[in-house]
């Protein structure tokens, strides 16, 4: 028995009937950029969010790069981040000419923690951009109040967190601006590239419309330096299609991770997800940690199980980033989270069984250690 670290089939394939409709409606339109459909999940996605405007983009990394753009950070700003995430949130603050500051995460649930933040914050910062990791939302609240003190803007990067609420409002609308991304493998993912910005300022939509669009809002008349970082309607067409079953879906990734909790309990030096009070968590990963990482991964890929790493290497130890001149050692709370997590297999369609069968493996594995 196989169990892949990632399955789409049951959020994809299975719902295959309506995504041939929405494709065989686009192609009938003869119309495949800024059309209907991408207006129409705009709207849909502004609801679901709760913000007054959504932007459609190329994907959710443009998005954060637009988002920063919209803000007017640029050369000289200094932008507070995790220590702790995907490549993307730092690339979008080096493409608009900004330093990446990072921060240390809370040890518990891996997000920027915010007693750490007014430490790193001098006269050139502009802005904080907590990203939601796996599915849980930060610690929303003191985040807000921090940057409301110092006059900081927030951008929120909720790629991996889309439902995500702390203290009963969504990530997503937060920050000033926010960006998300509908990459195939997230929770709402499209069947290709995509990402949206999520607002409620009008200047900002209107701005950030021309933006993405060569800096245009009639066609040829180019009133800014824009970007093609449209969102295409073909994608829009299959995300307003699943976009009605994020609800079930979040809720099945949160009954899997009970599955998990129930069958991991207490087991060699595993270290289980933990969400904070006030936070809910979308599970966009269930990640493990433990110091025998390597071999208990090895173990389950010889089982058949399939695990990833996020992320193995935290930006400032990328090679991308060696001229901001870190070393190891200077983020030791994310250098700890790179060395030590393991993602699980957590997506729509696996059942109880198999996280059983996935939790035998990983006791099987930590019983023979023992010995
Ligand atoms: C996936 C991801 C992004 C980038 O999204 P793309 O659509 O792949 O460009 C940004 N930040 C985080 C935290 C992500 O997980």
């Amino acid at each position: 028995m196989k169990i892949p670290f990632l399955n789409l089939s049951p959020t994809n394939s299975n719902i295959g009937t309506e995504l041939q409709r929405a494709f065989q409606e686009v192609l009938e339109s003869n119309w495949y950029i800024q059309g209907a459909k991408l207006e129409a999940f705009e709207q849909e996605y502004a609801v679901f969010n709760k913000t007054t405007y959504c932007i459609g983009t190329s994907n959710g990394l443009d998005a954060l790069h637009l988002a920063l753009k919209a803000l007017n950070i640029g050369r000289g700003d200094e932008v507070i981040l995790p220590s702790n995430t995907y490549i993307a949130t730092a690339l979008a603050v080096s493409y608009v000419g900004a330093t990446p500051i990072f921060v240390e995460p809370d040890s518990r649930t891996y997000n920027i923690n915010p007693n750490e933040i007014e430490n790193a914050i001098s006269s050139r910062t502009k802005c904080i951009m907590p990203v939601h990791l796996y599915g849980q939302a930060c610690q929303m609240d003191l985040i807000s109040d921090i940057a409301k003190n110092y006059g900081l803007y927030i951008v929120e990067d909720n790629a991996q967190s889309q439902g995500a609420s702390f203290k009963g409002r969504l990530t997503g609308g937060w920050g000033k601006v926010n960006g998300t991304s509908f990459y195939p493998g997230k929770n709402l993912g499209a069947l290709g590239d995509a990402g949206a910005i999520t607002t409620d300022d009008p200047d900002i939509d209107k701005f950030l419309r021309t933006m993405r669009n060569y800096g245009s809002t009639v066609k040829y008349h180019n009133e800014i330096i824009g970007f093609n970082k449209r969102l295409d309607e073909l994608q829009a067409a299959f995300l307003s299609v699943k976009l009605k079953f994020l609800p079930k879906w979040i809720r099945e990734r949160q009954q899997i991770a009970s599955w998990y909790h129930e069958a991991l309990h207490e087991i060699g030096d595993l270290i289980l997800p933990y969400t904070l009070q006030g936070a809910t968590h979308t599970y966009h990963l269930f990640v493990i940690r433990t110091n025998n990482r390597s071999k208990l991964q090895e173990h389950l890929e010889k089982n058949g199980i399939g695990t990833l790493i996020h992320y193995p290497i935290p930006p400032h130890l990328q090679e991308a980033y060696k001229d901001l001149g870190y070393k190891k050692g200077d983020f030791p709370i994310a250098e700890q989270l790179a060395d030590t997590c393991l993602s699980l297999p957590i997506y729509p369609g696996l059942t109880q069984n198999d996280i059983e069968i996935i939790a035998k493996f990983i006791k099987s594995f930590f019983d023979k250690d023992k010995n």
